[in-house]
């Protein structure tokens, strides 16, 4: 891309730029802190979910230091319900380690920026371009669409990853690198959408290999994945007379790691017999297995949790289980409770 098809975008850019929650006005630049948050909430998230999140987030903790001492358990609560928990805990040890290591201020330079935990190439490249307007080529999945279309690579992806980020290195310019950046994701946000693309209004539609190809839509290609396998258990929801519920604490290592959640069976492959996982019960109890089941999809895995449901006779359950709690219903918005529990809570719920 020359200057002039770089011009093209930015002059796009600045009649129809977004306005998000975290951009700053036109001319102005976000602050480091504010590029960081954003853009590992919006890891695996669409911007309408992050929006409320991101919002709470700034008010209860406006600056990276404030952050950095709040407990981690406040952190993953805040984070409930956004997924990928790994980025809560990573976001949390981020802070810390900004505050520590660079005195309250996000480096500038690249390799100190992918030195902190949570941060890899992607949002390395955002924060330096974004907050420091330093030439920097930020590819995620929208750009890299982008891309792949206006280059017209055909290569399947990941294979096309290297061929994608060597075009997008090349053609970030060397003035309003941060517009740049934000241009292309707002491209590949609104015009060069996964499906019908507009071409027709375009402001790198003359440049665009893929259109005159006739083949924009279907980049770009992927290699077919490898089928997600499917896991199955019992999650045991026990209810106090009142309403309060038994949680218990995930381990802080692996998936949902220090997250709240209820008691439940392995998560295994295979044949799955309910019967049998009700030997897995926490503690002794009367338990009803509720009607349908409580699906969700992790990166790697599906998972189908059947729900058993017990009215506990005596507060005193809770003691069988180590490491577990009572928490009413009123405080159960304030637990980090990851999506799946949620949903395994509500189908309890039903009667
Ligand atoms: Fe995408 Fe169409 Fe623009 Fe090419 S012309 S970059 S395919 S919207």
């Amino acid at each position: 891309m020359t200057m002039t098809h770089a011009s093209r975008l930015l002059a796009w850019y600045d009649r129809h730029r977004r306005t998000l929650p975290w951009r700053a006005p036109s001319g102005e630049r976000t602050p480091p802190y504010l590029v960081w948050l954003s853009e590992i909430m919006l890891q695996q998230t669409t911007v309408a979910t992050v929006g409320d999140y991101y919002r709470r987030f700034v008010k209860r903790w406006p600056t990276v230091e404030a952050l950095a001492e709040a407990p981690l358990d406040d952190v993953l609560s805040a984070w409930a319900g956004l997924g990928y928990y790994a980025r809560a805990r990573n976001l949390h040890a981020c802070a810390r380690a900004v505050a520590d290591r660079h005195g309250g201020h996000f480096p500038e330079d690249e390799a100190a920026l992918r030195a902190l935990p949570g941060i890899g190439p992607y949002t390395a490249a955002a924060i330096r371009a974004i907050a420091f307007d330093l030439k920097a080529s930020a590819v995620d999945g929208n750009v890299e669409r982008v891309i792949a279309r206006l280059e017209a690579i055909e290569t399947p992806l990941p294979d096309a990853k290297i061929e994608i980020h060597l075009s997008a290195a090349e053609l970030v310019p060397a003035q309003r690198a941060g517009d740049y950046a934000q241009a292309m994701m707002d491209l590949g946000a609104t015009v060069c959408t996964p499906r019908k693309p507009l071409c027709v209004i375009c402001p790198l539609s003359r440049s665009c290999r893929a259109l005159k190809l006739g083949i924009a839509e279907t980049l770009p290609r992927r290699s077919p994945k490898a089928a997600k396998p499917t896991r199955r258990g019992l999650a045991f929801v026990l209810a106090r007379k009142d309403g309060a519920i038994l949680l218990r604490k995930r381990p802080t290592k692996g998936l949902l790691g220090g997250m709240d959640e209820v008691p439940s069976s392995p998560w295994r492959e295979g044949k799955f017999i309910v019967a049998d996982a009700l030997g897995d019960a926490p503690v002794p109890a009367r338990w009803t297995i509720m009607d349908g089941l409580v699906r969700h999809t992790f990166t790697h895995f599906h998972l189908e949790l059947s729900v058993a449901r017990a009215t506990a006779t005596t507060d005193r359950l809770a003691r069988l289980l180590p490491g577990s709690a009572w928490c009413t219903l009123d405080l159960l918005d304030e637990r980090a409770l990851p999506t799946v529990m949620r949903k395994v809570i509500e189908k309890a719920s039903l009667s």
